[in-house]
């Protein structure tokens, strides 16, 4: 079970996050949706110390720590439980495919490399990209990029994984294949936040939608009751556009 309690977020006399409470169970995929500019990437980025909050207090995966004013040994325990997944991939330019998911495995987890590679073949295998081993991001597709971010992520084995608007920067042929890797996550019930535009995947595989607006958490509950059956105006007004 993850908890997190009054996550709060300004940047200068913009306060972005109000106060935010959220409770995530082990095998839970929930996806957060929401106007542009709303917070849901502050949110994210909050859970690992991307961004550092002012105030909020975490417990996740047997760890429980003050987010605004943990130190540095701590912010690493964090990190060890989660695993981010860019818009914009955010892979290494200069490794190939199998280094960029080793890497972790290498450095935060020093397994030796022998093992990281085989660790990381399993995982590329998982993405589909079995053939890809020694190819660089740039010889690569942005659907194929993306399937490495995430198989980058995969490595860490993290009792969370956050995804940032996973599918937004691509072309959209390459939409499917990115989405067929995180359904199989969730199938495997991968502990998951995510933020997407992508309702069909909020109505097929979440088991929570959260609706965000102004840094608060306006709504929630089951897709099948969310989307059907929107409480609030504002939830109205958000999905009248997007669905
Ligand atoms: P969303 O992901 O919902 O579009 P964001 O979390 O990116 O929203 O941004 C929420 C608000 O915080 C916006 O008003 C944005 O301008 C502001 N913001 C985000 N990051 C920064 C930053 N590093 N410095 C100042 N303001 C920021
Ligand atoms: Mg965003």
């Amino acid at each position: 079970m993850i908890e997190l309690r009054g996550l709060t977020k300004r940047f200068g006399a913009n306060t972005v996050l109000d106060g935010i409470d959220l409770d995530i169970a082990e095998g839970e995929i929930v996806v957060v949706i929401g106007p542009s500019g709303t917070g849901k990437s502050t949110l994210l980025r909050c859970f690992n110390l991307l961004e550092r909050p002012d105030a909020g207090r975490l417990t996740i995966d047997g760890l429980t720590l003050d987010l605004a004013h943990c130190d540095r040994r701590q912010a690493l325990a964090l990190r060890r439980r989660t695993a981010f997944v860019f818009q914009n991939y955010a892979l290494f330019a200069n490794k190939n495919a199998l280094d960029n998911i080793a890497e972790r495995l290498i450095i935060v987890d020093r397994l030796p490399k022998r093992e990281a590679h085989a660790r990381a073949r399993e995982i590329l295998a998982r993405v589909g990209l079995a053939n890809r081993e020694t190819s660089y991001p740039s010889s690569l597709s942005g659907g194929q990029q993306q399937r490495i971010g995430i198989g980058r992520a995969m490595a860490a084995n993290a009792a969370l994984m956050l995804f940032d608007e996973p599918t937004s920067a691509l072309d959209p042929e390459w939409v499917d294949e990115v989405l067929a890797v995180m359904k199989d996550l969730a199938l495997a019930r991968q502990t998951m936040l995510v933020v997407t535009h992508e309702m069909r995947f909020a109505r097929d595989l979440a088991d929570r939608v959260i609706f965000m607006e102004g840094g608060r958490i306006v709504e929630q509950g089951p897709p099948s009751e969310l989307f059907t059956r929107p409480a609030d105006p504002r939830t109205r007004a958000f999905l009248r556009k997007v669905l």
